[in-house]
């Protein structure tokens, strides 16, 4: 019963493990020690399509991939039992000729049977190897494009950094934490809000990507600028837990970026504030502009877009004396490649301005002619200076020439020397006047010869250290010479120092005059001077001694005259009619002589008084004196019915009773030398330098102009006393008078009209 218990038992776990082993979505397998197939279960019909049949019919490694044959039998060869369980992978044949994937569980029995479970793996495999080459793709790219990858988890604040991330900052692979902290301390500390922001702005969703630009230090101790990008990976309820990257080393793009827009400022800048116009233009035609530069407007007046618009602009604004020269001169800058030409070209203000042109022809892979590249610069005001520099240098010729005409005529002789005063040039007149001829004395020094007299070397030593230690720019002077001959020359030098435009010394110019005839005649005018004094002296002596005779003699002579007179006039009244009647009329004559010389003499004794009579010059107001005189004068004045004018007349330093004397000699013959009307005398006075000159006019008889002078000597009159009364002593007297105050007197005088008397007073 125990046994038909058990035996009922074993056929139950028999069925049972037959339907587990042929159930199974696994292939099992028994494999005989020959290595074909015992048993297989259904699995390997449904899986690989092969009937047990016909999977006997050959050994279980005929079923093999040939590529993994050697590594299958490999795991297989080694029938040991104590080694149990073998693992292993590889590719199964279907019965359709492909194969699937199968992962091996192997196991030897005692008996030299194996034992096998097979899995299909293919799909796995092939979503290995999908997501291998997906990997491999993914390292490509990365490593193609350069990239650093970042994988970072938000919740552990763990990143992942490629390799490449932590090379672009120069560090080995193993140098860099996965810690969050490793990025954000190499953070610039610049970029480190901007980073907080764009960071927080995509995890908010307000930007769509993350996007960053900042700098992160490298191992070097360098920035690197680095371009971010990355995107979030989210929970379903939209919690963000992982965000991945790339790192970009974008430093150079950024240098290159800098350089080209510095490059492009400069150009910019250069286009914009060049002196010069550039442009490019066709080479056909009118050589229309295809480019020109915005500076033109400035230079030229017309905007650039004007040149481009209009196709003859430039051809039709050359000088029309200049524009057959240009054209026809064009195509040598097709020979050579190059062409430079100068021409007039009208600004769009009318007026012409020189343009200097440089044109280069650009030509294309072919070598045909492309385009014309140039650049044209205003040159007017080149120009004109070179014309006014061409005019100052014809001028400078000229002046020159006319300078070395003047040196060499010049009755100065010219010397020229050097620093140390060795001659640098010795004109004609130098020669003439020192008798050496330049070639004798050039490059001397002159001290080198006996040039100076031994006394004025000193002097002119001195004077030279004052020139060069430029406490002069130049001295005149005197000093003797000594000439060829050895005889000594008065020179006058007249020393100038010329500077170079730095303010060198380039020479000491000597205009030399010769002044020995010059201190001859000083010299006699000084012998001169004093022969005058002492005849001057003499003179005054002998005026003193002839107004001391002529005092003594008229007072002397006065005596016996007298005498004679009286005596006369007695004979007269006592004889008269009792001697004959010529007796009568000799006495008459004789008594008429004697006073007549009586008269004279008298006059000759006031005369001589003027001078020795005269009493000190002190201040006296004019007007008062006329007043006297028109005192002393009215009876005249009344019978002539005569008219005496005055102007407000100064206060001078004189002697009133001279004055006096001097007004009425003049106002009374300007009443006495009366023509027809009645006498009008004006009395004036003007200021003129440092003296007044008065002026005494009248309406009279007038004077010829060659007795001017004679009517002020003494006894000289130009009628006869029974027409005019008087003895030619009364503008002596004024002369002398006028002199004594230091003073002049002289006349003018119309006949027939009137005559003015002139004579001057110095100012108090
Ligand atoms: P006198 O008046 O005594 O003749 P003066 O010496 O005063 O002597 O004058 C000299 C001469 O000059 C006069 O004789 C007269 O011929 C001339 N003369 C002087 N004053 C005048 C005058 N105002 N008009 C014309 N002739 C004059």
């Amino acid at each position: 019963m125990r046994l038909q218990n058990f035996t009922s038992q074993s056929v139950q776990s028999q069925i049972q493990l037959q339907a587990f082993f042929n159930q199974s979505a696994d292939l099992f397998c028994i494999i005989e020690p020959d290595g074909t197939f015992g048993q297989v279960n259904s699995a390997w019909q449904t899986l690989l399509n092969w009937t047990p049949e016909a999977l006997r019919s050959r050994p279980w490694i005929e079923w093999v991939h040939p590529l993994d044959v050697d590594a299958s039998l490999e795991v297989l060869g080694n029938r040991d039992i104590s080694s149990n369980f073998r693992y292993f992978n590889n590719r199964y044949r279907h019965q359709d000729g492909t194969y699937r994937w199968l992962s091996w569980s192997w196991c030897y029995g005692e008996d030299g049977w194996g034992y096998a479970v097979g899995r299909d793996i293919t799909a796995q495999k092939q979503t290995e190897a999908i997501l291998r080459q997906t990997q491999e793709r993914y390292e490509l790219v990365a490593e193609a494009s350069n990239d650093g990858l970042w994988d970072w988890n938000l919740n552990t604040d763990r990143i992942y950094y490629s390799p490449r991330w932590k090379k672009t900052l120069g560090f080995e692979d193993d140098q860099i934490s996965d810690r969050a902290t490793e990025w954000f301390y190499r953070i610039h500390p610049d970029d480190r809000g901007r980073a907080t922001v764009a960071f927080q702005d995509y995890i908010q969703g307000l930007t769509p990507t993350f996007e960053l630009e900042h700098r992160l230090l490298h191992n070097d101790g360098t920035y690197r600028w680095i371009l971010s990008r990355g995107a979030c990976l989210s929970t379903a309820d939209g919690q963000p837990w992982r965000m991945i990257g790339s790192n970009q080393d974008i430093t150079e793009c950024k240098q290159a970026n800098s350089t080209l827009r510095l490059t492009q400022e400069r150009l910019q800048y250069l286009l914009s504030h060049s002196p010069a116009v550039l442009y490019s233009c066709k080479v056909l035609g009118n050589y229309s502009m295809t480019f020109m530069s915005e500076n033109a407007a400035a230079i030229i007046g017309y905007h650039a877009s004007e040149f481009l618009a209009d196709d003859g602009l430039w051809t039709s604004r050359i000088h029309p004396n200049d524009a057959p020269r240009i054209f026809a001169n064009l195509p040598k800058l097709f020979e050579s490649g190059h062409h430079v030409h100068e021409y007039r070209f009208q600004h769009k203000n009318g007026q012409y301005r020189w343009m200097h042109d440089e044109l280069k022809l650009i030509r294309d892979e072919a070598g045909e002619p492309l385009e014309i590249v140039g650049f044209g610069i205003d040159i007017t005001e080149q120009k004109l200076s070179e014309i006014i520099l061409q005019q100052q240098t014809k001028a400078l010729q000229d002046t020159h020439q006319r300078l070395r005409f003047h040196v060499e005529n010049s009755p100065l002789a010219v010397v020229e020397w050097d620093r140390e005063f060795r001659v640098q040039s010795w004109s004609k007149q130098a020669e003439k006047i020192f008798g050496w001829k330049a070639h004798e004395v050039m490059g001397k020094q002159s001290t080198d010869w006996r040039f100076i007299e031994d006394e004025d070397i000193e002097l002119v030593k001195c004077n030279m250290s004052r020139l060069l230690d430029g406490s002069a720019s130049s001295i005149v002077y005197q000093n003797r010479n000594v000439t060829k001959n050895g005889s000594v020359v008065y020179c006058q030098w007249y020393e100038s120092i010329l500077l170079d435009e730095f303010g060198n010394l380039v020479s000491i110019l000597s205009l030399v005059q010769d002044i020995t005839e010059q201190k001859e005649t000083e010299a006699a005018l000084v012998n001169n001077a004093e022969l005058l004094r002492v005849l001057n002296e003499e003179l005054v002596q002998s005026n003193r001694d002839l107004e001391q005779f002529a005092y003594v003699a008229s007072h002397d002579l006065q005596e016996p005259l007298r005498t004679i007179n009286s005596y006369t006039q007695l004979l007269a009244r006592k004889y008269q009619g009792s001697l004959d009647a010529k007796a009568d009329k000799y006495i008459k004559y004789i008594v008429e002589g004697t006073t007549r010389m009586q008269q004279l003499i008298n006059d000759l004794l006031e005369f001589s008084r003027v001078g020795r009579n005269g009493k000190p010059l002190q201040p006296t107001a004019c007007d008062g004196v006329i007043s006297q005189v028109l005192d002393h004068l009215k009876i005249a004045i009344a019978q002539n019915n005569a008219v005496v004018t005055y102007e407000s007349l100064p206060t001078v330093m004189g002697d009133r009773t001279q004055l006096i004397q001097l007004f009425q000699n003049l106002i009374g013959n300007g009443i006495k030398f009366r023509g027809e009307k009645p006498p009008q005398v004006h009395i004036s006075a003007t200021h003129q330098g440092n003296e007044w000159v008065f002026t005494v006019r009248d309406n009279g008889i007038g004077i010829e102009s060659e007795y001017f002078d004679r009517i002020f000597t003494i006894f000289q009159r130009l009628c006869s006393r029974y027409e005019y009364s008087g003895n030619g002593i009364g503008l002596a007297i004024c002369k002398k008078i006028v002199e004594r105050h230091g003073g002049h007197i002289w006349v003018d005088s119309e006949l027939g009209v009137g005559t003015s008397f002139h004579f001057t007073i110095p100012c108090v």
